[in-house]
């Protein structure tokens, strides 16, 4: 038997109708706002997301599934900020009117170590926006962050904001935390140690016990709750929160919050739900002014965020499989088939027993999967009507063949 592979997951039937909401209600709550929708490749060049992402991630350093295929290295998509940078360059969209307003859809690769939450293949809903480097474009992704899931009835939301600063900024930040942490890097994980060189602001980050006691040490705390932002960082961050309190948006400034990826400068964000276990986190962005830049486009600002589907699903309330509206119930089936046509037609969906058993075993069938049965046997045929049974009360009336659709609602 061959079975599904670990860390994957059959979408099944029963479970499509929440599915096909989450992505129905991006359509509406996004373009509401004037984001397209954009549908970029599952593989691309390695390259860019050892760029793109950022070599010191564990997206790149342990997650992704990377191939080869005639000398060249691909990797099937673990994010999809980078791909959407791509195509942003490579489409010349810094050439169209800004700000470029995109959003997608679609699945994501990331190997790590499945659980309740966390898939080896999952998917992702996020939007991008390009252009803008105003605070403004800030408030308006994460407002359209809180809308998207105020539409599929989440509302217990916990939004952290904190701001990074620009290069600048970071650079004074990081030294600070390095010098302060020097003497404890023997306590710190090992992940943290790595981190220390490559990525000291994302040992911030760490989850592990043990390191995020000696965060909560006096000093350390001192360096990591410090102002270390210039004014014009400080002015925008400022700006963000305003605009947030003018939307109702209720949100709370977690200095330790300085997200996994490499390419954030100023406002990171990320939205826990309160009705998820340990995996809580289902919304990240941020802004990376300096991301189309690094990949090769003209300097473009930007700000997006990316929600897992997988944490969004098990979160959103499911409504039971609809019923069909009509079963066909009649041992003619040339006549049935005409029926059905018309039916459809007119928006009404509708099945019939394809092995055209008798009456009964066909009534009992639609009893059990729609809200009427439309009883076609010799009777109607020959008076050319329809009787249609009500499977909810049982009643049923008889009608003509001409007029019996304005009876099915
Ligand atoms: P985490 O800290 O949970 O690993 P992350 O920082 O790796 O999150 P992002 O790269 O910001 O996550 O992705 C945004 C969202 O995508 C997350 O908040 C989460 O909801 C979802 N997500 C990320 N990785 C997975 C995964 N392996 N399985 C399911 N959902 C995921
Ligand atoms: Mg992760």
């Amino acid at each position: 038997m061959i079975q599904a592979q670990k860390g994957t997951k059959d979408i099944l039937p029963q479970d499509v109708a929440a599915w096909q909401l989450m992505e129905d209600n991006a359509k509406k709550v996004f373009s509401l706002a004037g984001f397209n929708e954009i549908r970029t490749p599952i593989f691309e060049a390695t390259e860019l997301f050892a760029r793109g992402v950022g070599d010191s991630t564990d997206i790149v350093n342990k997650e992704m599934y990377t191939f080869e295929k005639s000398e060249r290295s691909l990797t099937l998509r673990p994010e999809n900020t980078a791909g959407v940078v791509r195509a942003f360059i490579e489409h010349g969209f810094s050439r169209q009117p800004q700000p470029v307003k995109l959003w997608y859809k679609g699945p994501m690769f990331r190997y790590e170590r499945p659980q309740a939450g966390r898939q080896r293949q999952f998917h992702q809903v996020g939007v991008e926006m390009f252009g803008s480097a105003e605070p403004s474009a800030d408030a308006e992704v994460i407002n359209l962050a809180v809308k998207y899931l105020n539409s599929l009835g989440l509302n217990n939301l916990e939004i952290q904001i904190n701001s990074l600063g620009c290069p600048e900024c970071r650079k004074k930040y990081r030294e600070a935390i390095k010098d302060v942490l020097k003497p404890y890097l023997k306590d710190l994980c090992e992940d943290c140690n790595f981190r220390y060189e490559k990525n000291p602001l994302r040992i911030l980050d760490c989850k592990v016990e043990d390191c995020q006691k000696i965060f909560e040490k006096e000093e350390v705390k001192k360096v990591i709750l410090g102002d270390f932002i210039c004014e014009d960082c400080q002015k925008h961050f400022d700006d963000v929160k305003e605009y947030l309190s003018a939307l109702n948006i209720p949100y709370s400034v977690n200095k330790l919050l300085v997200r996994g990826l490499d390419y954030y400068n100023r406002t990171v964000f990320e939205i826990k739900s309160n009705n998820l276990g340990s995996q809580n986190a289902v919304c990240g962005g941020g802004r990376y002014d300096s991301l189309v830049e690094t990949l090769g486009g003209q300097p473009t600002p930007a700000v997006g965020w990316a929600m897992g589907m997988e944490r969004l699903f098990s979160l959103i309330e499911k409504t039971p499989q609809n019923r069909l509206d009509v079963f066909v119930v009649s041992e003619n089936l040339p006549e049935t088939f005409k029926i059905v046509n018309e039916l459809r037609e007119n928006n009404i969906s509708v099945e019939f027993d394809y092995a055209c058993r008798k009456f009964k075993k066909q009534l009992d069938k639609a009893a059990k999967s729609a809200k009427y049965a439309l009883i076609l046997m010799d009777d109607e045929l020959k008076s050319n009507t329809v009787t249609i049974k009500n499977l909810d009360t049982s009643e049923q009336i008889k009608v003509s063949r001409n007029e019996y659709i304005s009876h099915i609602v």
